[in-house]
């Protein structure tokens, strides 16, 4: 039965050569039960470190880890009914597919024939029920991984972790195992958590998404809050290719009411979030996919270095003084190298962002004098 992962304020660091380095710092968080939470982030950030703490592969130097009411930091792995899938395909090269799937079954002493039914199950779920009679080094990768997640699959765990298990698979196959893998997540009564680097997995996948800096929690939301309501520049730079564009600009006093000055434009804003910041340089954040050669509030003009095209839609890559943008629009296909065009955006698609990166407030509510009603 599916369990609320609950980390409460968990500390993980490693000594070598008299050196502390530590991997994950006071991490607190709820993961919902039966939930797709992903933990993403750049590597090193303490991903696996995190998700081997949950499975009980590492003991925290401080906090505790719960399963609904059940403390489990001291609980060994296989007191947790917590199934683990890795990077690297752990197989036996010896067994067939069958007898891998249901390895860990026959260990427990489970029937033959209630085996069987099990990996049937877990077979047609990652559809590889024409490969059970094959030894694993005549399957391809992505066939070889799903073998490993139908091994977690007919344990039936509470908790399902897994850890980067698509990093090594090519693009087509990493898109079909993206399929299999949430197919796995709707068949299962478990929780599952999820580790990769890429935010495109994260943000297609999961129902929650952590995401990590440092060893430190950034943000803890769902997908598209993340996107449209990033916490920092950090969170709206990682979410969402190609990266956030950054503008810089000043919060200026003009006349009695503040406006953010920019490179060419400038932006009103309310006096309670910017009369104590006069003078304080910020950054405006516009994601490029708001940047368009056609229609918006205020304009800036951009120098094309390079245009990618992708499908239906073009990047441009290009420079605004000496700030590197990009923009993205299915009506830049005439652009060259060199030109100067004139991007537009509305305020409303802003991010406004402080020194240290945080954000202050959002563009719809830059002008909204109640600072309540959005965050
Ligand atoms: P990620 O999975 O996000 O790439 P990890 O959790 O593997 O990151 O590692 C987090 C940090 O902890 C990294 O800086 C890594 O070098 C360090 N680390 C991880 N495991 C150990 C270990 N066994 N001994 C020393 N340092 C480690
Ligand atoms: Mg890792």
């Amino acid at each position: 039965m599916a369990r609320p992962i609950h980390i409460d304020s968990v500390h993980k660091e490693y000594r070598s050569a008299g050196a502390v380095h530590v991997a994950v710092d006071d991490l607190s968080l709820s993961i919902p039960e039966g939930s797709f939470t992903t933990l993403v982030g750049p590597s090193g950030c303490g991903k696996t470190t995190t998700l081997r703490m949950i499975a009980g592969l590492e003991t925290p130097t401080e906090g505790r880890i719960a399963f609904g009411e059940q403390d489990v930091t001291d609980l060994s792995p296989q007191d947790r009914n917590c199934a683990m899938v890795f990077q690297s395909i752990a197989l036996y090269p010896h067994m067939t597919v069958r007898q891998n799937i249901g390895y860990g079954l026959k260990v427990q002493g489970v029937p033959r024939e209630k085996r069987n039914d099990r990996i049937e199950e877990a077979a047609t779920v990652l559809q590889i029920s024409e490969q059970l009679e094959k030894m694993p080094a005549e399957l391809s990768g992505g066939q070889q991984q799903r073998v490993a997640l139908g091994s977690a699959f007919v344990q039936d765990p509470d908790v399902l972790l897994l850890d980067e298990p698509m990093s090594d698979l090519d693009a087509q196959l990493k898109a079909e195992l993206r399929v299999e893998v949430q197919r796995l997540h709707q068949e299962l009564d478990a929780t599952m958590v999820y580790v990769t680097h890429d935010q495109t997995e994260a943000m297609t996948m999961s129902d929650h998404v952590v995401l990590l800096n440092s060893g430190q929690l950034e943000q803890f939301a769902p997908p598209g809050e993340l996107f449209d309501r990033p916490v920092s520049k950090y969170v709206s730079r990682f979410i969402g290719t190609p990266s956030t564009n950054l503008l810089p600009a000043t919060v200026v006093e003009r006349d009695g009411s503040y406006v953010l000055d920019g490179d060419g434009f400038e932006i009103p804003a309310s006096a309670d979030r910017f009369a104590n910041r006069i003078g304080e340089p910020i950054t405006l954040g516009i994601r490029p996919q708001y940047l368009s050669p056609d229609g918006g509030e205020h304009r800036f003009t951009v120098i094309v270095d390079v245009v990618e095209q992708l499908g239906t839609e073009f990047v441009v890559h290009g420079r605004s003084n000496d700030t590197n943008i990009d923009v993205v629009s299915s009506t830049l296909g005439h652009v060259n190298h060199g030109d100067e065009i004139v991007v537009e955006f509305d305020e409303s698609d802003l991010f406004v962002f402080d020194d240290d990166g945080k954000t202050i407030c959002y563009g719809d509510e830059l002008t909204n004098h109640s600072p309540k009603q959005q965050r």
